[in-house]
């Protein structure tokens, strides 16, 4: 299959014929605020059986429902509580999703066999536009090869995916970098199930009282049964192992600079950038103090590493806080929960 690069600022049809492709049933990577999607339209089993095959993802792993407005809620999730309308007026549009029970016209193929569904309205105005052109709700994960780490320009999603899906729409690197935020309402309480674009502390003060599922904080065996499928497999990893060293930027660099061996590879800070450079293969994910310009870098700087020779990596990470505790949980990750936390002891 011939992959067409769509690009809406040239080409003022491309919008809309991304939204006849995904009628007709195709698979087409889309721009959104968090990272690029890889859509299809959501009612339809053999469309979104396409998603899976072209990505190699397991079936286990739910798609998320992209909608262009709040009241379509109403023809995907079964109930549509008062926590989740709070929740849709706070953030929406916006790089959140909301787990809810969902009706039965949406296909288990797309909820990866769960009685429940999650449900994004994205704020991107591309990603609108290609919802209201296609005319339905459209499922996409992130678009990239599953296990890989997540695609923040068309660049990247054509290295993973050109020959096996109808189109890309280029709309330019994504402002956000990291996916959304998961948060299920359908528990006793609401529970955030992946950390992203939207922080605990914002979801905190519409909700209360937020849980933390045990995949957030450490590795979870594939065999296991969890809240969060997609949390379990190993994920956003680059073919080196990563090792993450948590502490300040300084203790950190220390610490990373006396493992160096013949072909490591550094992961850092910008600012922490010179000390290696003449050491190790560096990528630099952007300032320690600023977490926001980190999340828009960090699946960039993971993937460079796959161009380069080294064998092993080591890794900076940002403190929990705001949308640092999406950066850390991407960079855990990508290291399969392997960290070295040299604050451990520590007052
Ligand atoms: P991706 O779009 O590739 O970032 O993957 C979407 C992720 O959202 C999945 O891997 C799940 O972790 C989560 N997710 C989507 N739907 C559900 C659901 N119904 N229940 C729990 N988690 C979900
Ligand atoms: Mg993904």
């Amino acid at each position: 299959m011939q992959t067409k690069l769509l690009r809406p600022t040239e080409d003022a049809t491309a919008l809309d014929y991304a939204g006849a492709l995904l009628r007709d049933g195709e698979v087409v990577g889309i721009p959104t605020e968090t990272v690029y999607g890889l859509a299809a339209n959501a009612l339809d089993p053999e469309a979104v059986a396409r998603i899976f095959a072209a990505k190699g993802r397991p079936q286990d792993n739910p798609l998320i429902v992209h909608i262009a407005a709040i009241e379509d809620v109403n023809g995907i999730a079964s109930e549509f509580p008062a926590e989740a309308q709070a929740l849709a007026e706070a953030f929406w549009p916006g790089p959140l999703t909301i787990i809810l029970p969902k009706q039965d016209r949406i296909p288990m193929v797309t909820s990866g066999g769960l009685n429940t569904v999650g449900i994004r309205f994205p704020s991107h105005p591309m990603a609108q536009a290609i919802i209201r052109a296609a005319g339905v709700p459209l499922a996409a994960p992130s678009a990239n090869t599953s296990g890989r780490p997540s695609t923040t320009t068309a660049q990247h999603v054509m290295e993973d995916l050109d020959g096996k899906i109808a189109a890309v729409v280029d709309g330019g690197p994504c402002t956000v970098g990291v996916e959304s935020t998961v948060v299920s309402l359908c528990g006793a309480r609401p529970r955030l199930l992946r950390p992203g674009g939207i922080s605990l502390e914002q979801l905190q003060s519409v909700l209360g009282t937020v849980e933390i599922d045990r995949a957030l904080k450490e590795k979870i065996d594939d065999t296991e049964t969890v809240s969060a499928p997609g949390m379990k497999y190993r994920h956003y990893a680059p073919k080196a192992p990563v090792t993450v060293v948590f502490g300040s930027p300084k203790e950190s660099a220390d610490y990373i600079y006396a493992q160096l061996g013949e072909n490591s590879g550094v992961l850092c800070f910008d600012e922490c950038a010179k000390r290696f450079s003449d050491r190790a293969i560096v990528e630099t994910f952007g300032p320690s103090d600023d977490e926001a310009e980190q999340a828009r870098e960090i699946f960039d700087a993971l993937r460079r590493f796959d161009e380069t020779t080294c064998t092993e990596i080591f890794a900076q990470c940002p403190p929990s806080s705001g949308i640092g505790l999406a950066v850390s949980n991407r960079i855990k990750k990508a290291a399969g929960f392997h960290v070295i936390d040299l604050t451990e002891g520590q007052a």
